[in-house]
């Protein structure tokens, strides 16, 4: 695997964090109003499972292309902290 596969590989897992993290807030939103529409809490539960699943696929995905290490919660770092691959080219 070479920098620029790496790089990429980075790129589409935080595409795939952002879209977790993106739907989770959607959901939160929705579950809201539906709440608060139908007055009842168990919308709740849509909520947590859609946490749980976005926190499942975070997990899987957002990991260094290089030694497959879990990358931290942040976004912006431009090497790997456990095997210091650049994975990013900061702007
Ligand atoms: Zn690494």
């Amino acid at each position: 695997m070479n920098e620029n596969d790496i790089i990429e590989a980075f790129l589409k897992a935080k595409k795939i964090k952002i879209r977790c993290i993106v739907c989770t807030l959607v959901t939160l939103l929705i579950c809201t109003i539906f709440a608060g529409i139908t007055g009842s809490y168990n919308w709740i539960y849509l909520y947590i499972i859609i946490i749980v699943a976005s926190l499942f696929i975070i997990w899987k995905y957002w990991r260094c292309p290089k030694c497959n290490h879990v990358l931290p919660r942040e976004m912006g770092f431009e090497f790997c902290p456990y095997c210091g691959t650049r994975v990013q080219y900061k702007y």
